[in-house]
């Protein structure tokens, strides 16, 4: 049993976050006979990235060699060649074993009974396992009550993890925001799945609370990092308020893209027009936004009926206005292909730290993620290190914990608002679909500055927000020292040279 106390709790495994990769992480470690404390901002299931999942999960349908092609090429050839084995050796037996088996996810099926298993762009079978488009919600729900339920599992709900606790070059465990003062949960391993970053940028398809606080943390601790640089936005946002994604499933089923005149375009950018990678459709969406004035999913061109195949997504539409076949369209934040560097069993560069999901940087995706290969990552290395860190020989060290009494200086009223704002004002402007080496340089000055100002409070109090602006605002940074240091466009990271005095005069650096 992870114990507890007023002072501090102790367990053998601590895993930050409720995604699938963190249930798999915790699944798997009680599974091998560990006690686990998961923590966990989520105050319900939807305050994940898994939860919102909709396309999809790939298998490989007995051809790994097929999966691993199609991988390779999203990426631009850049992905880890070693990792994607990892990922497609492991794919079909932790699908069955997990989520067939215990979970028993009541994937579609056709009229005979077999898998409806669909196909979304670069794919180049048809692979993917889903429930209609809302396939997250469809696995997590599942997911979290099994863990709920389990004896050696212990969940603790919109619990913050702040900073890492270390001693001697060694993590254990995490300082929560359950008191005041900052609450020591020490642990013999501790196992970041603590999700993507969209909430560095105004328009994502995350929930508002992904701001990279495990990658923050982790490298704040010393951890290495890697891929920093590719962000991948999504084509196919609803391009207006509340922005929400239209599943590449959609293309993958005969839905078309036009621009403003009504043609369509992706033809003349890739021979695999509509199905091309993602970061390819991204760019071409944007150009002909900017020519034509705007671009639509046209769904007239589906092979089954929108709103029979996808009422969720049909149920958005409505609840907007768009009554039609023609949805706008606009790239959005989506999915960082990089993050904590780790190895084949989500070790990181830290002794007793492991890092799963969309927090940590495989290797698999490279430049660019291939469609539906997220969820798939974060089951398999979930289960991976959960094993692993199950069996590593590691008890709970009591470490002193750093003393975070709120107290001077005074936080000025919306300060943490006001700074995000700013934050994501800069990435929007510097950091997005094409990069500038000198934008890049600028992003850098205002969010260092930004930085500062947010490191003045920080250490004086757990106000969560005040957390989530530091966290993002230290991912943003490596973000930007990622990108200033890769002159070479591939995948999602696009560098054009294209910078002028006029428009440094347009934009100066300051706050
Ligand atoms: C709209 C949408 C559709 C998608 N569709 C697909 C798809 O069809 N197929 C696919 O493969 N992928 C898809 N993806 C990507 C995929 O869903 C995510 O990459 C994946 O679910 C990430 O899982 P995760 O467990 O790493 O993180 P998440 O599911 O985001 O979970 C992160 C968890 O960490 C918690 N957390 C964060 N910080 C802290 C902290 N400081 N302390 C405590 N807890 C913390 C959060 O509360 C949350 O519980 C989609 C993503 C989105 C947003």
């Amino acid at each position: 049993m992870t114990e507890t106390s007023s002072d501090y709790d102790t367990t053998d495994v601590l895993v930050v976050g409720s995604g699938i990769a963190g249930c798999a992480a915790a699944f798997q470690a009680a599974r091998g006979g560990a006690d686990v404390c998961l923590v966990t901002k989520a105050e319900r299931p939807d305050d994940t990235s898994t939860d919102w999942a909709q396309g999809g999960i790939s298998t490989t349908r007995d051809d790994p060699e097929s999966l691993k092609t199609d991988i390779l090429a999203a990426s631009d050839g850049t992905a880890d060649p070693d990792a994607i084995d990892v990922l497609v050796e492991n794919a079909d037996d932790a699908v069955e074993d997990v989520l067939l088996e215990t979970l028993e996810i009541p994937f579609d099926e056709t009229a005979d009974g077999a898998f409806d298993y669909t196909r979304e762009a670069a794919h180049s079978e048809n692979r993917i396992l889903h429930v209609d488009a809302a396939t997250g919600t469809h696995i997590l729900r599942p997911f979290l009550n099994h863990i709920d339920d389990h004896e050696r599992i212990e969940v603790r709900q919109d619990t913050a993890a702040l900073e890492l606790l270390t001693h001697e070059g060694r993590v254990h465990g995490v300082l929560t925001d359950e008191v005041a003062t900052g609450h020591p949960v020490c642990a013999g391993t501790t196992i970041l799945a603590t999700g993507g970053i969209g909430a560095l940028y105004s328009r994502s398809t995350n929930p508002d609370d992904a701001t990279g606080d495990g990658i923050a943390m982790a490298a704040l601790a010393g951890a290495d990092v890697a891929d920093l640089e590719y962000v991948q936005f999504h084509p196919t946002a609803y391009d207006g308020d509340d922005p929400f994604l239209l599943s590449e499933a959609l293309r993958g089923e005969g839905a078309v893209l036009r621009n403003g005149d009504g043609e369509r375009f992706m033809a003349d950018s890739h021979p695999d027009a509509e199905l091309a990678p993602r970061d390819v459709v991204a760019r071409a969406v944007e150009t002909e936004r900017e020519a034509t004035g705007k671009v639509v999913l046209d769904v007239s061109t589906l092979e089954g009926e929108f709103d029979a195949e996808y009422p969720a997504l049909a149920q958005k539409c409505r609840d907007r206005g768009i009554d039609g076949t023609e949805i706008p369209v606009a790239p959005c934040e989506h999915f960082l292909c990089g993050g904590i560097d780790v190895d084949e069993r989500g070790r990181t560069s830290l002794d007793r730290l492991y890092a799963v999901g969309e927090c940590a940087r495989t290797g698999v995706h490279g430049a660019n993620r291939l469609a539906s290969t997220s969820l798939l990552e974060g089951l398999v290395w979930g289960l991976r290190a959960g094993e692993d860190a199950a069996t590593t020989d590691a008890d709970p060290k009591i470490v002193e914990t750093p003393d975070l009494r709120n107290s001077d200086p005074e936080l000025p009223e919306r300060f943490a608002a006001e700074k995000a704002i700013r934050l994501r004002q800069t990435m929007d402007e510097y950091l997005g679909l094409e990069r500038d080496p000198d934008d890049i340089a600028r992003a850098s000055a205002v969010l260092r500055r930004l930085k500062g100002e947010v490191d003045a409070y920080v250490r004086t109090r757990t106000a969560r927000d005040l957390y989530e602006l530091r966290n993002a605002s230290v991912v943003a940074l490596l973000i930007a020292r990622a990108a200033s240091e890769n002159g070479e466009s591939a995948g999602c990271h696009y560098v054009v040279e294209d910078s002028s005095d006029e428009q440094m005069a347009e934009h100066p650096t300051s706050d």
